[in-house]
């Protein structure tokens, strides 16, 4: 369930993207790379906005004019780990791999230091990774995922670490839904407002043996509810950053 609607409207906005094999782990193919990817980077060139790209090393090596061209275009690049395997499947020494290999691969582009998990699951007890690995954000977090968001549980202690931790606002096929439904829900949204979206939501799908919430109004229903969100967000008067940008403004 929704939040109620908050006084405060949301201001600041990030659209992220984690830049990834199609659905993993359910298609592990690359059209999204492939043909989703310059879809979403042509609609943010249109829009006139920045977005943050969390980006597996692999999606890097598969796609690497992709990566140049969102490089060249001022948005941020992140890392999305290496082969987007769950974290919680690795061991400290596999995880410190992932980071690490991921890492090199994506700075052969541009800075890095802005962190989300595959599956926005990352263990506490490997924050110190990504620290050692000289990043500042980590954004492995979402608020729909966590019960204290709905109701009156506490939230749980945060662990001390010096990234700053800024969780994704909702899941991605929010955008996907009917206009009515969706833009009530995400004004009501307390800012700043993280959206986040893959590149295989804009190549159509939905004749593919998938699970409904991955497949529906994916391709171009996707790309123009996106559209419409973005216009949304831009007539409420919200200002669009990078997760890196969002961070510093804190
Ligand atoms: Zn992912």
């Amino acid at each position: 369930m929704p939040k109620p609607a908050s006084s405060s409207r949301p201001r600041d906005v990030c659209i992220t993207v984690d830049m990834e094999p199609d659905c993993p782990p359910f298609l592990w193919t690359w059209r999204g790379m492939e043909e989703g990817a310059p879809r979403l980077l042509d609609l943010f060139a249109r829009h006139a906005i920045p977005a943050t790209c969390f980006t597996t090393g692999e999606s890097a090596r598969h796609s690497p004019r992709v990566v140049e061209r969102m490089v060249a275009e001022g948005h941020e690049l992140g890392c999305h780990g290496m082969s987007h395997t769950p974290f919680p499947q690795l061991d400290r020494e596999a995880a410190r791999r992932e980071i690490v290999e991921s890492s090199e691969i994506l700075r052969s582009f541009g800075p890095v230091t802005s962190f989300r998990a595959p599956n926005l699951l990352f263990p506490d007890e490997y924050l110190g990774l990504l620290e050692d690995a000289g990043y500042e954000l980590d954004s492995s977090q979402g608020k729909h995922k966590q019960a204290w968001w709905f109701g009156d549980v506490t939230p749980p202690p945060s662990p001390p670490t010096s990234l700053k931790r800024i969780p994704a606002s909702t899941t991605s096929s929010v955008i996907r839904l009917p206009a009515w439904l969706r833009d009530r829900f995400l004004l009501s949204l307390d800012g700043p407002v993280v959206l986040f979206v893959h590149p295989w939501e804009y190549v159509d799908l939905t004749r593919v043996k998938l699970r409904y919430d991955c497949r529906f109004r994916t391709g171009d229903p996707a790309l123009s509810d996106l559209d419409a969100v973005i216009s949304l967000f831009k007539r409420e008067g919200a200002r669009f950053l990078t997760m890196r940008d969002l961070a510093a403004a804190a």
